[in-house]
Formats: C-alpha cells, structure tokens, sequence
C-alpha cells in the first residue's frame, strides 16, 4: 500500500489535479468529499449525519471519517495506492492514517500542498460547477449557458456549498483545523510545496514531477 495526499484549501484544485493524476499514474483518486456527497445522495446513515455539517462548511466528525476510510482500505487489500483529496483534515484523522499506514507495512511518499490565496480561492469556488454524472469540474468562464460536460454528457450543478458565505467559512476551518497540518507533515520530511495560483496545466506538471521523482515503477 502507497499513499499520497494532496493537502490545501477548499478550491486550491486538489480535486481537479487528482483527477488528472489519476489517468497518469496507477494511484486511485480517494476523495471524502466525494464519498460523503454520494453518501448523502443515496440517503444512507453516515449521510444523513453528515449533510448538516456540509451544508455549514464546517467538519464532518472525525469518526465518521475514520469509519469510511478504514471501510475503503480494508475493502482494496495491501495492493492499493491511494491518492486522498480532502483527507486528511485534522490531527486525529492524520494520525489514524499513520496508523493504518503503519499496520499495512504502507509509504505515505508524498503530501503535496497546493498554496493559494484566499482571492483566487473565492472566484474559482463562486464559479465552480461539477458533472452530476462524472465528477469533472468546471469555471463558469469555460462554459456556454446550459452546457453538459465535456467529458460524459452529464448535467453541470453547482456544490450546494459553493456559495460565498460558505467558503469563508470553509476557508477558516481549513485554517483552524486542517492547516496544522503543514507543520505536521514538513517535520516528517515529506511536504512539497506547489504554487496552485496558476492554471491547472501548471500546477499538474510540477505535481506529476514530483510524484515521478521519487516513485518508481509508475
Ligand atoms: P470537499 O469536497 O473535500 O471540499 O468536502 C466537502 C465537505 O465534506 C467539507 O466541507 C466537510 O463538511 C466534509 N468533509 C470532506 N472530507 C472531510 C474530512 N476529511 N473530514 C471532515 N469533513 C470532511
């Protein structure tokens, strides 16, 4: 089992590049974000105890979180090599990893910090629209009034979350509770830090970099 993760704030494009990362390298693309909305779509009981706190764009309880991840990896076997987007996202969360890292004999090889300013940050996420279907995202400034996705033909929608007042809050929960997690990972030796200013195609080429560097057999 091999771990990356991909840490930053709500709109730094954790999504889009794991995504992109995704369909060039052999990691699975393992968002908690992603996991909870079909939760909440399909109306299961760690839905319903999540869809408050994601409509508030504060945290959903860290054991709720453990329980759906410890689930996936035990499910994928020690073959798996996981990319996590949105996860973690607290202290605690991070140390269960290590500790599920831990009993699989598992690398975390890299977490990568996608860096952004609060600004960029409100103009991607105020614009953002995501396929129903396949998950790819979008800016509003790429599309034509009611046009489907690209990628599938699937209908565009708007995160329920993706709202201004939203994101501030996001915003400072990431900042209250998720960006500890820097200092964390930079005394392990294993934080690189990545410019997520830039366009996508950027920010991927330096991610790509780095996971090629030092991860063989890709
Ligand atoms: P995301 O798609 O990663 O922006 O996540 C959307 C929302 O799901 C967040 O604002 C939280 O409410 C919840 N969420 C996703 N991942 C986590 C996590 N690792 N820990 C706690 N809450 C999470």
């Amino acid at each position: 089992m091999k771990a990356i993760i991909l840490l930053g704030a709500p709109g730094a494009g954790k999504g889009t590049a794991a995504e992109d990362l995704r369909k060039q390298t052999d990691f699975q693309h393992v968002s908690t974000g992603d996991m909870l909305r079909e939760a909440v779509k399909s109306g299961s009981a760690v839905g319903e105890r999540a869809k408050s706190y994601m409509e508030a764009g504060t945290l959903v309880p860290d054991e709720v979180i453990v329980d759906i991840v410890k689930e996936r990896m035990d499910r994928d076997g020690p073959d798996a090599k996981y990319m996590f987007d949105g996860f973690p996202r607290t202290m605690k969360q991070a140390q269960m990893l290590d500790q599920v890292l831990d009993e699989h004999g598992a690398d975390l090889t890299h977490v990568l910090l996608l860096e952004i300013t609060e600004d960029v940050v409100l103009d991607r996420i105020a614009g953002r629209r995501i396929c129903k279907s396949c998950g790819a995202v979008y800016h509003v400034s790429q599309l034509t009034p009611g046009q489907a996705c690209d990628q599938c033909g699937g209908e565009l929608y708007q995160r329920p979350d993706d709202n201004e007042e939203t994101v501030r809050k996001r915003l400072q929960v990431f900042r209250d509770q998720t960006s500890s997690l820097i200092d964390y990972y930079e005394q392990k030796g294993v934080l690189h830090r990545v410019d997520a200013n830039r366009t996508p195609e950027e920010v991927q080429a330096d991610l790509l970099g780095l996971i090629r560097e030092s991860t063989a057999g890709l």
